[in-house]
């Protein structure tokens, strides 16, 4: 990475909060690959009253370039000295560019979108657009329809208010375009026989994986093309429906890559070359796939190892090791044995739902989880664990279970005779369950704790709560 000097230009981020952008991996790999004495660094601006004094001193500063992200994407605006008429329509800004006197406002997420369509091959402006959504991202697609040259477009939005709103809008700036809203349940009064949809709800966001804005398999049926604008996960249910229904379909990521591409040329007045745009696409996806190794969470049968192989994971990265059951036990002031018999099964889960949930909202980072055994029966505790971290399920055969709990007469599933016919029951009952939540499967049946420790972290690249260092 170049040196900083006396003749460095700082480009930056506005926002509250801004400690986990991803914005830095893709300014700071594109000036390294391209040369450009710059360097990105994001800069927390506390409350809206300290916004205009940001923007002011940022200008005094001779900073080059800012982006602008939540919660200031409309509040910015008093506070430019112009603004691109796209992004006036749009009413959010997400990039200034310094000019004289101040910066002048644009909103690169609909040219982010524009390119990363255009990237995957797809001439808009060919296609009938159905766009699901009416909040911000959808703003930004329906302009960026209208400046494609789409002919007809269709608005879709659980309040269809906010869809004819948005409808008006866009009409105002591009009078030739047909636009029709519909609220999301008359998705089937969509006038097209075939389109492109450009998904832009929270329907489907990381945790709630399980939800789709749209679930009529007629929708599916005439969507041949698909953009959905989340990228957490990078297979929405949304888009495993297209794709069900013979459909193409991409996530998000490229239009988050985009419109920082896009920021960039605009600080910058040049083209980022193709090589300098790859090693930022492959920088973000590291960097959010990063964000997934925040934590440990080791799932598996009973006696495969969780928490032997927890303590051996602990003890080589230095990272606490948090048993979920242990967790249970003390919140619930009594043993495991006796919630299955006051409270069942259903109760034992629901206090292990809770837990997780209460752990995702913990935000932290650098631990190591050891999960109950079946953990991952219900459906919905598997978007937790993942949101957890990266969760390695520890594979294990039945022989190998019954040898290792020996008389271990403490297992509530266990209890009665034939235990053998009972854990291999158990066993291919979960095993579905257990691929579906686990990111990655270790073989826990052969070598020491130490060797199975060791392969976990060679292969999730896990190194406690140490990230790797970036400027900025
Ligand atoms: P927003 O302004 O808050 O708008 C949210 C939209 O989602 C509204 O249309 C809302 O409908 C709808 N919605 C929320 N929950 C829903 C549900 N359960 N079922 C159906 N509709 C639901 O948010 P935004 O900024 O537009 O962001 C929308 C999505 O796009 C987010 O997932 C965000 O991560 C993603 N995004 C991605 C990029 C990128 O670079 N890839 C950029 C921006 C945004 P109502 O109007 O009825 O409330």
């Amino acid at each position: 990475m170049a040196e900083i000097d006396g003749k460095t230009r700082v480009l930056g981020l506005l926002g509250n909060p801004v400690a986990h952008t991803f914005s830095p991996a893709i300014h700071n790999t594109v000036a390294e690959e391209t040369g450009d004495n710059v360097v990105y660094v994001p800069f927390h601006v506390e409350s809206e009253e300290q916004l205009g004094d940001a923007v002011r001193g940022a200008y005094a500063l001779n900073l080059l370039g800012l982006n602008v992200t939540v919660p200031y994407k409309q509040a910015v605006i008093p506070y430019l000295k112009e603004i691109d008429p796209v992004a006036k329509a749009i009413g959010a800004v997400n990039t200034l560019v310094r000019v004289d006197g101040g910066y002048r406002g644009y909103n690169t997420d609909y040219k982010g979108l524009r390119r990363a369509l255009e990237a995957e091959g797809v001439v808009i402006w060919k296609h009938d657009v159905v766009i699901v959504g009416a909040g911000g991202a959808a703003r930004a697609a329906g302009f960026m329809c209208g400046e494609a040259g789409v002919k007809r477009l269709c608005i879709l939005n659980r309040t269809v208010e906010k869809a004819e709103h948005l409808a008006a809008d866009i009409k105002a700036l591009f009078p030739k375009m047909e636009i029709t809203a519909l609220p999301l349940t008359q998705s089937a009064k969509i006038p097209f026989q075939k389109f492109l949809a450009i998904q832009c709800t929270k329907a489907g966001l990381a945790p709630n994986t399980n939800e789709t804005p749209v679930a009529s398999p007629l929708f599916f049926q005439k969507c041949e093309l698909a953009y959905d604008c989340i990228y957490n996960p990078e297979e929405t249910l949304f888009l495993k429906k297209v794709k069900e229904h013979g459909g193409t379909g991409w996530c998000g990521i490229g239009m988050l890559l985009y419109q920082g591409i896009a920021a960039y040329e605009l600080w910058m007045d040049s083209h980022v070359p193709q090589r300098a745009v790859d090693l930022a696409r492959e920088e973000l996806l590291s960097f959010l796939r990063a964000g997934k190794r925040k934590n440990l969470v080791l799932v598996g049968f009973m006696g495969s190892g969780k928490t032997t192989v927890g303590k051996t994971l602990a003890r080589l990265t230095g990272c606490p090791l948090v048993d979920c059951d242990e967790e249970i036990v003390r919140a619930a002031g009594k043993k495991v044995t006796e919630i299955f018999q006051e409270e069942g099964e259903n109760g034992f889960r629901n206090r292990e739902t809770a837990l997780l949930k209460s752990l995702v909202a913990s935000g932290k980072e650098g631990v190591i989880y050891s999960t109950g055994g079946g953990v991952v029966i219900r459906e919905e505790n598997r978007p937790l664990l993942k949101e957890l971290g990266t969760v390695v399920l520890l594979d294990i055969s039945a022989e190998t279970v019954i040898a290792r709990l020996g008389k271990d007469r403490t297992r509530p599933l266990l209890q009665g005779p034939d235990r053998t016919k009972k854990v291999r029951t158990l066993l291919v009952r979960r095993k579905d369950a257990y691929q579906q939540a686990a990111d990655l499967e270790v073989d826990a049946g052969h070598g020491t704790p130490e060797e199975i420790a060791k392969n976990i972290l060679a292969r999730t690249g896990f190194a406690g709560a140490g990230r790797k260092d970036r400027r900025g």
